[in-house]
């Protein structure tokens, strides 16, 4: 899923303390997953904001709402009603990156800020603690690596590992904390009785399938009709 942390609320009291009425949407996909922008965080933050903005001497009505998906425009049905009953002139958007764009297409002329930063594509490892494991390559090595992404888990995103740098723990080198993904590979290689298969020299992959090659744009004309 897409991870995402909120936004410092001074950075938000910074951005919405010139408007009279602020929705707060909510998205109750990623987001809600990794607990920063469903709408248990929508319904938290708009009091926090609320008080924030006081403290400042601002005087901001907030109000909330929580889309089924903001990636999606056929979520939207309620919100031109909802921002012309309620008088909204500004929305602070906790969906992803990619939902405030959605959003901010639809209604081009409504004023709408990031609540969070995109962080990352993770997976949930344990309670509160989510982990990078894909980058979005468009060049899918997994069947070669054991099932790990040496792109989104080993800090230099090395192909053929590891660095020489882990720790004697199993550690990598540029963050203590994280175990080596290489480490990860070998282990999973010996596990699967085909760690001999990692001596096969990985080539350069393919990196004009990634954001190195422009803006991805993905066509499927079966679809299209
Ligand atoms: S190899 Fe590429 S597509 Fe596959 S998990 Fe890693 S980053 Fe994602
Ligand atoms: S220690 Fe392991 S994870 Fe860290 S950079 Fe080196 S190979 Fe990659």
């Amino acid at each position: 899923m897409i991870a995402a942390e909120w936004k410092p609320i001074p950075e938000l009291v910074a951005k919405v303390s010139g408007h009279k009425k602020v929705l707060v949407a909510g998205c109750a996909t990623c987001v809600a997953e990794c607990a920063a922008g469903g709408e248990r965080e929508a319904e938290t933050l708009a009091p926090l904001l609320t008080l924030a903005l006081a403290e400042k001497g601002h005087s901001v009505d907030v109000v909330t709402v929580t889309l089924e998906r903001q990636c999606e425009f056929e979520f939207y049905n309620e919100i031109p009603d909802l921002l012309e009953t309620e008088e909204i002139d500004a929305v602070v958007s906790l969906a992803c990156g990619i939902g405030v764009q959605a959003f901010m297409e639809w209604f081009p002329s409504v004023r709408v800020y990031p609540g969070v930063n995109t962080s990352a594509l993770v997976i949930r490892e344990a309670p509160g603690v989510w982990t990078a494991r894909c980058e979005a390559c468009g060049d899918c090595i997994l069947d070669e690596t054991f099932g790990i992404c040496p792109m989104a888990r080993c800090s230099k995103g090395i192909l053929n590992g590891p660095c020489g740098g882990t720790s004697n723990e199993g550690k990598c080198e540029v963050d203590s904390d994280t175990d080596c993904a290489w480490k990860l590979i070998v282990e999973r290689g010996i596990q699967a009785g085909r760690v001999e298969d990692l001596m096969a020299v990985r080539k350069a992959k393919n990196y004009s399938n990634s954001r190195h090659g422009g803006p991805k744009r993905i066509v499927r004309e079966d679809l299209q009709a």
